[in-house]
């Protein structure tokens, strides 16, 4: 009997996606299996898979299934550009309120431009200048002479974030904290999450210790000594940015996990979106997916099989030097699989 089969299972949505998304899906889900992951998927069709099916991208019986469920894996979704859709990703959040990002950077491949980076951004992911109220103002025969645009934090949006990152760095063993903003320009939108995160870091005195920077100088502190940090919290287009920063100290976007985590459900994903350009080749790397799987390990109470998980990748990268095209190898995913599958059994 394999362990998968002594634990409860666990219900969980799952999204193959779009482009390489079904083949490194399938990878991720054979070493699941083998690891013994207690989950009972429900597969359902987003991104353009589903528009072809039903003409919507967010099919009501996807997000049916997230509502029941509460979890998902999702593979990286196509948002089509023109025709009127709204950025599927942007409305999973909304919908299941999904309020926290969570991007871990940690060094798996040494010999890179850093080493032993191990630090974690949480990105607000509803609120901030991502909200999308914009216009324009026509002016004479130009309709788009003056675009505006504008942002949204609430207090109670803020602190959710902050007791959040604080709450995280307490649960996973962190020791600091450093709050990112604009608060000296951008005074009164960046400044009461600004105002709202030292608050909520006065209830973790002696326990968190917490800073502040400006996101400029935070961004140039990232390349001249990312050991300096260890959580950092930020607003929603600042930590968009940041992320994609520090995914870029750990060697790009093959090895980038995030967790979408909300009120009412949890979204785990690869940081990737769909690369058309190697889709169907079978040469994707799904380690950045195979680590969101383990983030939902974590999420569930199974770090036990997720730390498992997390060492046969560490052997198949560094002892069997199994390495997909992107990490400077030749292995196809089925070969990159089969090497964690054998450092599992
Ligand atoms: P991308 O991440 O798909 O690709 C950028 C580059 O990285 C490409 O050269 C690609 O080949 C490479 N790459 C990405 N993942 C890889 C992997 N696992 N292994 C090896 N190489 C990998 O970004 P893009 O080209 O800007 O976007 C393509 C599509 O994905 C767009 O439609 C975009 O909207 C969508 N997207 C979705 C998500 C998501 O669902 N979370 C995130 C980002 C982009």
């Amino acid at each position: 009997m394999t362990a998968a089969n002594t634990s409860a299972r666990i219900p969980a949505t799952l999204i193959p996606g779009d482009g390489i998304g079904p083949e490194i899906m399938a990878a991720v889900v054979k070493i699941l299996d083998t690891a013994g992951a207690p989950f009972e998927w429900e597969t359902q069709q987003g991104g353009m898979a589903a528009i072809k099916e039903g003409g919507d991208p967010l099919p009501p019986v996807l997000l049916d299934s997230i509502r029941r469920t509460k979890l998902a894996l999702k593979g990286p979704l196509t948002t089509p550009v023109g025709g009127g859709f709204r950025s599927v990703n942007v409305r999973l959040r909304e919908e299941f309120e999904l309020y926290a990002n969570v991007r871990p950077a940690l060094t798996m491949m040494p010999g890179g431009r850093y080493e032993n980076i191990d630090l974690v951004l949480i990105r607000e992911n509803i609120e901030g200048l991502y909200v999308a109220f914009e216009h324009y103002i026509p002016i004479g025969d130009d309709p788009h002479a003056v675009a505006l645009g504008s942002g949204v934090n609430t207090r109670a949006g803020c602190r959710r974030i902050a007791e959040f990152a604080f709450e995280y760095a307490l649960k996973n063993g962190r020791k600091k904290v450093t709050i990112v903003h604009k608060a000296n320009v951008m005074k009164i939108l960046t400044g009461l999450f600004l105002e709202t995160a030292r608050e909520v870091a006065k209830q973790y005195e002696g326990r968190v210790q917490v800073e502040d920077r400006i996101v400029d100088a935070c961004a140039m502190q990232l390349v001249l000594n990312p050991w300096q940090f260890d959580v950092l919290v930020a607003t929603n287009l600042f930590g968009d940015i940041l992320s994609d920063e520090i995914a870029g100290l750990v060697g790009g976007l093959g090895l980038a996990p995030g967790a979408n985590i909300g009120a009412n459900a949890a979204i785990f994903e690869a940081v990737h979106g769909s690369a058309p350009d190697i889709a169907g080749k079978g040469i994707a790397n799904p380690t950045a997916l195979l680590l969101a799987a383990c983030m939902m390990l974590d999420h569930i109470g199974r770090n036990d099989i997720g730390n498992r998980i997390r060492a046969a990748i560490d052997a198949t990268l560094h002892q069997d030097k199994v390495l997909t095209g992107d990490l400077g190898g030749k292995a196809s995913i089925a070969e990159f699989a089969q090497a964690i599958i054998r450092r599992l059994a």
